[in-house]
């Protein structure tokens, strides 16, 4: 893997932990079935482009630790496939590259 590419990974790892933070928060304050304004995953540091979804939804979508909720064609690391898109995101997963 180049450094170019670990730099992005870098910046989707920043982005997972405040989403992950936000979905903690918004457990305790937001009403079920309300949507939440989660930040973008993809690989670019300066997007901040807001994903709208229940905390439900983020919980199942990042279950699995490769897979990232990212605006459609937004930036995406080497190796990452789109495994699902949804009305308002795409799903992408690492599991290519985590073997
Ligand atoms: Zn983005």
């Amino acid at each position: 893997m180049d450094a170019g590419n670990e730099w992005l990974i870098q910046n989707q790892q920043t982005v997972r932990s405040a989403n992950e933070r936000l979905s903690t928060l918004a457990v305790e304050v937001v009403p079920a079935g309300q949507f939440v304004p989660f930040i973008c995953e993809c690989a670019d540091g300066a997007c901040l482009g807001r994903v709208d979804m229940k905390v439900a939804e983020y919980e199942d979508v990042h279950r699995d630790r490769d897979q990232y909720s990212v605006l459609r064609a937004h930036q995406v690391v080497d190796g990452e496939k789109v495994v699902e898109q949804r009305p308002l995101f795409d799903i992408v997963s690492k599991a290519a590259l985590s073997g």
